[in-house]
């Protein structure tokens, strides 16, 4: 049954390759991180010392192995360096190689081996890594960062129609204009607003019923490119799951510190890669539910 995949005397190298460029994207994520805050451009000035203002040479700024040979300072003044940026690389790092590994070689999700589904789904990990962080420390979403992800999932979406094949159930697409492509273009379309629809009615109902904000609008913009990237089944999943991610970090972070402002972005995120890879373990485990209360509901068979 696996005979369409990659043999391993290709896999190694590819997946060594795929890492490595995750590890730059992650380096890249961190400049975003950094400066987005700060409305600094994200192309000028070239790395450099936050504290000494000093230039970073190239081989002073190669991603994860500096920060041990430089063992987290600046080499010019000796200030040191978070780890935060060695973290988010590694992570990049490990997020392209594991899905890489696990939609190419290892085949675990069926019609995901698709260099298209890759390159779309990689780009809204990394919107989500950005926001995510962002998020944590400064309660904040970009929707630069989140329409950037939402763009590449509609464009995405028309040129490989593969990547709203994958997202919906039974991986069918819609007939609506006689053209996979626009089909799919339009039901990326449908899953950003499902997706934002329904962070944005539980921001209504919860700022209703708790008179104070209850999610902020830029979890709305980043539901949007969840479902405008995975499909809105998918953002209804997310959805549902986020809350336990969410649930876990407040029991936490309320037994450590009084600040009870809990960002949710983390979250989408956490359980939007989650969704990625599971989606359809967690629909067939449900289907036989659906699929009777769909009978009972029309009184069918
Ligand atoms: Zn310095």
């Amino acid at each position: 049954m696996f005979d369409h995949l990659l043999p391993m005397a290709v896999a190694w190298p590819v997946g060594v390759f795929v890492f490595l460029l995750g590890l730059c994207v992650g380096s890249f994520l961190n400049v975003c991180i950094h400066r987005l805050p700060a409305g600094k451009s994200l192309l000028w000035p070239p790395s450099h010392c936050t504290t000494c203002l000093g230039p970073v040479a190239w081989y002073d700024n190669v991603p994860v192995v500096s920060f041990f040979v430089l063992r987290g300072h600046c080499r010019t003044c000796g200030a040191p360096f978070s780890a935060r940026y060695m973290v988010v690389e590694l992570a990049t790092g490990l997020v392209f190689l594991g899905y890489w590994l696990a939609y190419f070689p290892l085949g675990l999700r069926e019609g995901a081996d698709h260099v298209g589904v890759y390159v779309v789904h990689m780009v809204l990990a990394g919107a989500l890594v950005v926001s995510g962080v962002i998020d944590l420390e400064r309660k904040e979403i970009y929707p630069s960062v989140t329409n950037l992800a939402l763009g590449v999932g509609v464009i995405g979406s028309l040129v490989w129609p593969q990547v709203q094949t994958l997202g919906a159930f039974d991986h069918q697409l819609p007939d609506w204009t006689g053209y996979a492509r626009a089909d799919a273009a339009l039901l990326a379309l449908v899953g950003a607003l499902v997706g934002a629809g329904l962070i944005f009615v539980t921001r209504v109902l919860g700022t209703a019923v708790f008179r104070k904000e209850a999610m902020g609008t830029g979890d709305i913009y980043l539901m949007a490119a969840i479902g405008g990237t995975l499909g809105w089944e998918a953002s209804a999943m997310v959805f549902l799951i986020a809350p336990f991610f969410g649930l876990a970090y407040g029991i936490w972070h309320l037994l450590r510190q009084d600040d009870h402002e809990v960002p949710y972005g983390p979250f989408l995120g956490l359980a939007a890669g989650v969704v990625m890879l599971t989606q359809d373990y967690i629909f067939n485990y449900f289907r036989p539910g659906i699929e009777g209360m769909w009978r009972v509901m029309f009184r069918q068979g």
